[in-house]
């Protein structure tokens, strides 16, 4: 532990690898640490149509690469650790890693947030063919198509409804009998003629040869089993689940303010303590995607830089 960084930057997906290009650009001494490897959740989108710019064939994995090579070329170093606790208050930050202690003048937090898994069987095997937790991203994917949608909150009943633009037919899943969601929102999803509703009831079982074929639905309050089997014109079948999301914030809880456990910043992604931003979908904010990270990512590396230069 000798070097002290300007910059550390904890995570690498497209918040942390755009504020990591930011910084190497603005020839700050910059590190960034990633648990596992880059990219975050994007990594897991077969297809990205909406981030500006992006090719008509990108992927996750293809942007993600690039971003990470742009990064690489503006001279930002990168280390694979897995960050076990913090110390961010003072002029100097100190971040322990499983492998190393790392030292900066200011860190950047952007762990992002993850949305909550039914862990049912057969649900990670078809994410990307017909298992998605974003309607925006890949609603378009089933136009025509059968679509359920699995939750009862704001976020389920709000992409219940946006997802009737390309959907055949919106079905709603919930575990219980009444929605969690704003009456506001409910009302739009009532008066929607495209969506249904199945109460009391939970995805067991996901299935089929390649695309999603097949879905096991159990009535919570009855016990009764429900096959859904895809009709055959359509060979697949939409399952966008929005069961929640659980932010990445566990390690910093004590020391940052935060909103049920999003980091609360302002809109130069300053947190309440001075030298330390956040970036991402690990922030409160209300758009979580892959722009609105990028663009988070570069404000959050410009006010580290101005923040350092107000120490000397
Ligand atoms: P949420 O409010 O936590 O709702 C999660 C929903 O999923 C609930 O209906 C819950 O059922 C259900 N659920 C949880 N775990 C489940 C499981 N294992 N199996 C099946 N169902 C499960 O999450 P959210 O809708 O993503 O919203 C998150 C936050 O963002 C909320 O504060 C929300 O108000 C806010 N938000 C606001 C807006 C807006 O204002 N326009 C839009 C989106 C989100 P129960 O109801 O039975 O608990």
């Amino acid at each position: 532990m000798s070097k002290i960084y300007d910059v550390i930057i904890i995570g690498a997906g497209p918040a942390g690898l755009t504020a990591a290009l930011y910084a190497g650009r603005a020839r700050l001494s910059t590190l960034m640490i990633e648990k596992a490897r880059e990219g975050g959740q994007i990594i897991n989108t077969s297809e990205i149509a909406n981030y500006p710019g992006s090719l008509e064939t990108e992927s996750g994995p293809t942007l993600i690469d690039r971003m990470d090579a742009q990064v690489k070329h503006f001279g930002a170093e990168t280390v694979i650790d897995s960050v076990e606790s913090v110390e961010l208050a003072g002029e100097i930050k100190t971040i322990h890693g499983l492998e190393n202690t790392y030292q900066a003048k200011a860190v950047i937090i952007a762990t992002g947030a993850y949305p909550m898994n039914i862990g049912c069987p057969g649900e990670f095997d078809f994410v990307g063919r017909g298992v998605s937790y974003c309607a925006t991203c890949d609603g378009a994917f089933f136009s025509g198509l059968d679509t359920f949608v699995v939750g009862g909150g704001d976020s389920a009943v709000e992409e219940a409804v946006f997802l009737t633009k390309f959907a055949k037919k919106v079905t709603i899943i919930h575990r219980r009998d009444e929605l969690r969601a704003a009456k506001s929102i409910q009302e739009k999803a009532f008066a929607n003629p495209k969506i249904d509703f199945m109460w009391d009831s939970v995805v067991k079982e996901l299935s089929g040869d390649g695309l999603l074929e097949k879905m096991i639905t159990e009535n919570v309050k009855t016990g009764e089993l429900t096959e859904y089997h895809v009709n055959p014109e359509d060979g697949t079948f939409g399952v966008f689940v929005f069961i929640g999301y659980k932010p990445q914030s566990e390690l910093y809880q004590e020391q940052i303010e935060m909103e049920k456990g999003y980091i609360i910043t302002d809109e130069d992604m300053r947190t309440n303590i001075p030298g330390v931003f956040a970036a991402g979908d690990i922030r409160r904010k209300s758009l979580r995607q892959v722009v609105t990270a990028a663009a988070d990512g570069a404000i959050a590396a410009v006010q580290a830089e101005k923040y350092i230069e107000s120490m000397k």
